[in-house]
């Protein structure tokens, strides 16, 4: 597979370029190769050295991560920054980064797809789902699903063991059922938490807090279930992945190794 024309294919799929002003993040190829030819494509959520590892040794020449190698600002190549560089240049794997794009995206997106695997598991047959957040004024794009017969608590954490997560929720509503639910992969922040109490979100899904915004979280009683960063992102990369795969027949390796 020609690696000019995979690279625009997944630019133009994940419309990267709507990005460039509310993403830190360089959402496109991070790490050029000599190679033109790409024959085995590997994907991770992060741009680790033991993730760079794993792609040398299965002999992939593109990588798709989620979390960059690179931000916008020049960096200096020092310490990891400089041996994972050195790794990637020296075996000549091209690296493909791609971060609100695979959060926001509505068929291969973090949120959609964590939002669509909780509708399907539910067998929800009435409700509705909505996006929040504009690209152009958002730093976490995120989906809410309402519905009509309510889900106790219990069940959604019964849901997150069945999946593979430990579930941590706090119930700061102090409500039992539940009727409403927002995705933010990741990492939230206040301002999300106001929105999610604002439009009356039941249950609040998110990767991870930090301590004030717990205790904001517990002030104006909005419920949340931590997911975990890592889990709430693992599912975008291998979808987008899955996806080049079958369009171009191209071999794909999922590299799944978590800070667990
Ligand atoms: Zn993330």
């Amino acid at each position: 597979m020609n690696k000019i024309i995979l690279i625009e294919y997944i630019d133009a799929l994940l419309q990267a370029d709507k990005y460039l002003k509310v993403d830190a993040s360089c959402n496109w190829l991070q790490v050029d190769s000599e190679c033109e030819n790409i024959s085995q494509i590997s994907y991770a959520v992060d741009c680790t050295d033991y993730i760079i590892d794993q792609a040398v040794a299965n002999g992939s020449n593109f990588l798709i991560v989620h979390h960059w190698l690179f931000w916008w600002v020049e960096q200096p190549v020092l310490w990891m920054h400089y041996k994972k560089l050195q790794k990637l240049l020296k075996n000549d794997i091209a690296l493909y980064c791609s971060h609100l794009p695979i959060d926001a995206h509505e068929k291969y997106g973090n949120n959609w797809l964590l939002m669509q695997d909780f509708i399907s598991y539910f067998n929800l047959e009435e409700f509705d789902i909505k996006r929040f957040g504009l690209i152009e004024n958002t730093t976490s794009i995120w989906w809410s699903v309402r519905f009509k017969n309510p889900i106790n608590l219990d069940a959604i954490a019964w849901y997150c063991k069945f999946i593979g997560i430990i579930p941590n929720i706090y119930n700061y509503w102090e409500q039992k059922q539940v009727q409403s639910l927002a995705f933010v992969s990741g990492k939230w922040n206040i301002q999300l938490i106001s929105e999610a109490r604002k439009n009356n979100i039941d249950l609040f899904v998110t990767g991870e807090l930090v301590h004030y915004e717990s205790t904001y979280a517990k002030e104006i009683q909005q419920s949340v279930l931590l997911w975990w960063h890592y889990e709430t992102e693992r599912c975008g990369v291998r979808a987008l992945s899955e996806h080049i795969s079958t369009a171009y027949n191209i071999p794909i390796i999922g590299i799944d190794i978590g800070i667990q």
